[in-house]
């Protein structure tokens, strides 16, 4: 048996079955086992015909002696049958099934459905059935079922009878290593066909298993990839020069923080290996990654090689790259930026140093300009393996890769989900942030603050006039044509009340130019309010912008409320966090982001109060989440990890293990 062999391989299943699975997420052997029940029904109760009462649901085995089909007053067929075991006889009735008279005749059946009286008799009202034969095993009566995940034309039934041969041939031994966790196959079995319901604490123990190969699987995978990493030689390892990097540091128009400093040294350090450094940079919005991402791409330079800085959006892109121009400028080095909208010649990448651009850049009309690239700078960007692998196979060469994201990573996430990457962290933010003063403002107060706003707004004392974002949530899938609508309305909405002022509209289905332009001008000032979608949570820098209203705060998570909040607070005045509930009560984990100001505490109660989902907000982030598994699980996770380590270098002695982790087939255990 091979786990990563299609479903195809399976006997009774064909091209068509096939195709349908892949709509459950299901395309190998591995999909089809860990494709789990939701629910079971309990059809345990086999009973002797003569025994069965009106309104029993049961399950009856024996002959069918007869069955006919009649056509009824009211213009349906019927199909009428009897069936016989050694204690008795009982009728059956199915409606407009004309075919199963053929198919049943004489056969012996188990049949499971509802007793009932039709007529004057009692009869089982269109019942399941299955064929019998005494050395059978019936699959779908007489036991616990499993009720299954479907979709158009898989059934639970049919499911369940793959599933159920499936069983049948797995290998005795377990694939890898589960101390004293039940077994593999004894677990599986199990979860798809219990012997008995209400056995909690079975349950709890095969569910225990499953959950610990989830975890097991996701970490020999990414151990096994940083591994492979580690393995690789650099062609050109770098060497430092430690003077002009302090040149550079000392020419900065700041002090660097000491986790900037700690950073530094720790991504010097993985850049003067012989092995290509493949490192996240975590830290709170606004705790100054640019700079110390700049400081890795400047080494990169000075080794003769180019740097590549990927962020996710046009408008980070562009950011970065005025950014890092205007840093850069005294060292001459050369920088482009490459968007869907840019137009570079080959020869003006060549000639770069430095290239800032979204995903466009990866596009194969730029292959030759990643002939010489050291370093590749991800910002924000949260599908690191995809990524990763994306780029190597773009690159054929392997360059450094320093990650960055402003995700709060609890430490049971990160040891989970980032085992082939190093960690660098930011504890603190530069000296002299005040904290945004937040406050959440619930429905009875919404019009009382609008002169308050106003006010802040136009003030003249200030050191500068004061901006604002006016976040709205997305109201179904991200920037869908209706979320679009709502923020528009909202615009015209907020026109008409803070009629003074000059309001701008940000949405992610404008043309990334309009984007562009409207960006920049609310950076220039133009703009008192800019009513946005979410969009403006990724890595926005305008200093100037120091109140942010956000519109239905109980749709978002407290981490991704936290992100958003950073987008104000990045001058020496104080800056406001309004966080709108629309709902009737104000839910209590809203209260935290009123004292807490710490992205990884807060992603901590989202973790807790939520789930992992909230912290990473939908899937668009790429960000595995656990079926079965929790990150609440440390013990398992700890385990799990320890497991992995010991296996993998022995992981020959594990043929279908390895045979996951060659084929990469490791997806995460599908939905219930
Ligand atoms: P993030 O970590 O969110 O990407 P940025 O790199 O955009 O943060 O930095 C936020 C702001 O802080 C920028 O305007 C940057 O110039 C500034 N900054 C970075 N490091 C320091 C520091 N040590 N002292 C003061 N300001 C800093
Ligand atoms: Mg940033």
């Amino acid at each position: 048996m091979n786990l990563t062999a299609p479903v195809i391989s399976i006997s009774g299943i064909g091209t068509k079955f096939a195709g349908k699975l892949t709509k459950l997420g299901i395309s190998t052997i591995f999909d089809l086992l860990y494709h789990l029940p939701f629910r079971y029904e309990n059809r345990l109760l086999i009973s002797p015909v003569s025994q069965v009462q009106p309104g029993e649901t049961v399950t009856v085995i024996g002959k069918i002696i007869s069955i006919k089909n009649e056509f009824t007053h009211s213009g349906r067929f019927v199909q009428k049958g009897i069936l016989e075991d050694n204690t008795g006889q009982i009728n059956i009735v199915w409606f407009n099934q004309m075919f199963l008279v053929k198919s049943l005749k004489g056969k012996n059946v188990a049949l499971y459905g509802k007793a009932d009286f039709f007529g004057k008799q009692i009869a089982l009202v269109s019942p399941e059935y299955e064929f019998y034969t005494s050395n059978t095993e019936l699959v779908h009566m007489g036991r616990v079922v499993p009720v299954y995940p479907e979709t158009a034309g898989v059934s639970s039934k049919w499911l369940r009878s793959k599933i159920f041969s499936l069983l049948k041939i797995l290998p005795e031994t377990d694939p890898w290593p589960a101390p004293g966790l039940p077994l593999w196959k004894e677990t599986l079995i199990n979860i798809h066909f219990p012997k008995i319901l209400n056995s909690q604490f079975s349950i709890l123990n095969y569910k225990n298993r499953l959950a610990y190969d989830e975890i097991f699987l996701l970490q020999t995978k990414s151990l096994n990839l940083r591994s492979v990493w580690q393995k690789i030689n650099l062609s050109h390892p770098f060497t430092l020069d430690q003077s002009q990097v302090l040149n550079f540091i000392s020419n900065l128009p700041f002090t660097l923080t000491s986790g900037q400093n700690q950073a530094i040294k720790e991504i010097l350090n993985s850049l003067s290996l012989p092995a290509p450094m493949n490192r996240l940079l975590e830290g709170d919005v606004g705790s100054g990654k640019t700079v110390v991402a700049a400081i890795a791409a400047f080494i990169t330079h000075l080794n003769g090689f180019q740097s590549i800085f990927l962020a996710p959006t046009q408008i980070l892109a562009t950011q970065h790259y005025q950014t890092l121009s205007a840093l850069f400028k005294p060292y001459g080095i050369k920088i482009a930026l490459v968007t869907a909208n840019t137009k570079n010649s080959h020869f003006s990448l060549l000639n770069s140093q430095l290239v800032v651009g979204t995903h466009a850049l990866l596009s194969d009309k730029n292959k030759d300009i990643f002939e010489k690239v050291g370093l590749v700078v991800i910002d924000e960007q949260h599908r690191f393996g995809v990524l990763q692998r994306a780029l190597a196979a773009k690159l054929g060469s392997s360059p450094h890769i320093l990650t960055m994201t402003a995700t709060p990573i609890p430490r049971s996430v990160a040891l989970t989900m980032f085992g082939e990457l190093d960690l660098s962290q930011l504890p603190e933010k530069p000296a002299g942030r005040i904290p945004v003063k937040t406050w959440i403002v619930p429905e009875s107060k919404r019009s009382t603050s609008y002169p308050w706003i106003l006010n802040q707004l136009q003030a003249t004392s200030l050191p500068a006039s004061r901006q604002a974002f006016w976040v709205c949530p997305f109201i179904d899938t991200s920037e869908s044509a209706i979320s679009v609508k709502a923020v528009t309305a909202e615009y015209d909405r907020l026109s008409k009340i803070f009629t003074g002022l000059k309001l701008g509209l940000l949405h992610g289905r404008l043309k990334s130019a309009d984007k562009d332009k409207v960006i920049t001008s609310f950076k220039a000032g133009d703009y008192d309010i800019l009513v946005t979608t979410p969009i403006v949570e990724v890595g926005i820098d305008i200093p100037n912008a120091s109140i942010i209203i956000i519109e239905g705060a109980e749709r978002f998570g407290l981490a991704q409320l936290h992100q958003l909040r950073g987008r104000v607070g990045r001058n020496s005045t104080t800056s406001y966090c309004l966080l709108f509930t629309s709902s009737g009560e104000v839910p209590k984990r809203l209260k935290a982001l009123e004292t807490l100001d710490s992205g990884i505490q807060l992603a901590e109660l989202d973790l807790k109060y939520r789930g992992p989902g909230e912290i990473y907000g939908t899937s668009q982030h790429g960000f595995p989440e656990f079926k079965i598994a929790g990150y609440d699980n440390i013990e398992l996770i700890e385990k799990a990890r320890n497991e992995a380590k010991k296996v993998l270098p022995q992981i020959n002695s594990y043929p279908l293990l390895r045979d996951l982790i060659e084929n990469d087939k490791i997806t995460l255990i599908q939905p219930n």
